[in-house]
């Protein structure tokens, strides 16, 4: 089966190609927030990533929104991403939430990463602030996987929307998590400096008013 397609681009860029793949799961993890497993059609494998990176949604109703993959994997047969329902969306989450069913077809794009971990920092703190974690989440699995040093800071409005918090692939122990009502802007006032600053990596995903 060919699940690979292309998608018109800009005058001068490259044609994106797309992969179709199917609603294998959907998991709910926190209020207003689902794991989603994507697979191709055929079971086939999908391009390798690392953690950090995202993918295109071409959504049915003509709509494309990005959302970051959750589990680390070189060689994956799937994707997994975290979708937090916008309560103004104008259909990305909405209609993801409302009509994406087990089982339905759509196109995707093949990974792309903005928002790599740093190979060689001695000690890796990671920040995040609402659905900010779903990248975050990847790094701690991979730092995890490495036997890497590192701290999580998650801050969210209630332990209610701490996506993850209780996911049964959940494997991660050193994690600290933050709970809080004020603006998630208050927790990155957090102590990130040590003897070890200067070997220290630090990313931070936030969600400004919403989380
Ligand atoms: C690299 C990347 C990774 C991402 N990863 C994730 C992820 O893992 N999980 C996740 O849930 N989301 C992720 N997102 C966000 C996601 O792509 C969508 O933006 C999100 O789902 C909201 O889309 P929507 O269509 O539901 O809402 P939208 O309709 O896009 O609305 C989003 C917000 O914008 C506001 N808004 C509406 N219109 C305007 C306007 N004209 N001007 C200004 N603001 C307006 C709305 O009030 C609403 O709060 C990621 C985004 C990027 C860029």
């Amino acid at each position: 089966m060919n699940t690979l397609t292309e998608t018109a681009a800009a005058p001068g860029t490259a044609r994106a190609v797309l992969i179709e793949v199917q609603l294998a799961a959907v998991e709910t993890v926190a209020r207003d927030t689902n794991i989603y497993t994507f697979r191709r059609p055929d079971g086939g494998r999908l391009p390798p990533y690392k953690a950090g990176a995202h993918i295109d949604i071409h959504l049915p109703n003509g709509l494309m929104r990005q959302f970051s993959l959750v589990v680390p994997s070189l060689d994956p047969d799937s994707y997994v991403v975290g979708i937090k329902l916008d309560a103004a969306s104008r259909g990305g989450s909405r209609y993801i939430f409302d009509e994406l069913r087990v089982g339905h077809t759509l196109k995707i794009s093949a990974p792309r990463n903005n928002f790599p971990l740093a190979e060689n920092a001695e000690h890796v703190v990671l920040f995040a602030g609402g659905i900010g974690i779903t990248p975050i989440w990847c790094m701690a699995q991979e730092l995890a996987a490495q036997n890497r040093p590192w701290k999580l800071y998650y801050s969210c409005r209630s332990r209610p929307d701490m996506a993850f918090r209780r996911w049964k692939n959940c494997r991660l122990t050193p994690c600290t998590c933050i709970s809080t009502t004020k603006p998630p802007a208050s927790f990155l006032i957090l102590p990130a400096s040590s003897t070890r600053r200067r070997r220290m990596r630090t990313f931070i995903v936030a969600v400004p008013i919403r989380c």
